[in-house]
Parts: structure tokens; C-alpha cells; sequence
């Protein structure tokens, strides 16, 4: 499946609602729908690259954007700690095939994550 055609392109193509707590031209941040901790938000770019094992040098500069973003969106949400998440592939837990980033706080995290 392209990740275009995942739940998070059809997001970013404005088909589904979401809501959304940061935007630029490169991503798109917003509330996850089952959250995970009082403040659980994902970055997502809005170029389709399926995950970050398919990321390639090409997007270095992107990745370091989506990061930044991450960081961001988590001082604008009043926190000071937080968690950012990248789970590559089934196995470690990734369901939506669109690289997005967790960014997970307002409550105590244990390590390490199951
Ligand atoms: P992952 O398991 O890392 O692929 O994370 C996918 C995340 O997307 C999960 O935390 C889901 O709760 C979240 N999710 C799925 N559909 C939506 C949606 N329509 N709006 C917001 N978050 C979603």
C-alpha cells in the first residue's frame, strides 16, 4: 500500500478531520485519536515515505525538521519532559504506514517500553 493511501495521507489530503496543533509545509502535527498519556500528539511529514528503515539521505533534512517540530509542539502542549516514538515495522509496533512521530508526555514514563 503507498503510504498516500493510509489513513494519515488521507489526513493530510483533508478527507478525515483531525486535530491539528501545528502545521508548516513540510509536516503536520495532531491529537492522537487513542492517546496514550494526557498529551499524545504525532508529527507527520507530508511527503509519503512509508518509514523511517525506508527513509533515505534525501531526507536528512526533513527528519531533523520533523524532530524540531516534535520539540516544538511538546513546549506548546507546557511540557518539559516527554517522549518522542519512531516505530519502524510490525514488529516493533508500527500500524499506520506513514513515518510519524509520537510525542507522548504529561505523565510519568517507564523504561524500558514494552
Ligand atoms: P503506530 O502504532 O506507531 O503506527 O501509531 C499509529 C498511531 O496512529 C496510533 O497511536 C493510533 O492511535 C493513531 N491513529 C490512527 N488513526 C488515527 C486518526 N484518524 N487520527 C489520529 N490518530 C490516529
Amino acid at each position: 500500500m503507498a503510504s498516500s493511501d493510509t489513513i494519515f495521507g488521507r489526513i493530510l489530503r483533508g478527507e478525515i478531520p483531525c486535530q491539528e496543533v501545528y502545521a508548516d509545509d513540510h509536516c503536520l502535527a495532531f491529537r492522537d485519536v487513542n492517546p496514550q498519556a494526557p498529551v499524545h500528539v504525532l508529527v507527520i511529514p507530508r511527503e509519503p515515505i512509508p518509514q523511517l528503515a525506508e527513509a533515505t539521505s534525501d531526507h536528512q533534512a526533513l527528519l531533523g525538521h520533523l524532530l524540531l517540530v516534535a520539540a516544538r509542539v511538546a513546549r506548546q502542549e507546557g511540557l518539559e519532559s516527554w517522549r518522542t516514538v519512531i516505530n519502524s515495522g510490525t514488529e516493533a509496533g508500527q500500524t499506520v504506514f506513514h513515518l510519524h512521530l509520537h510525542v507522548i508526555g504529561g505523565r510519568p514514563m517507564a523504561w524500558p517500553p514494552g
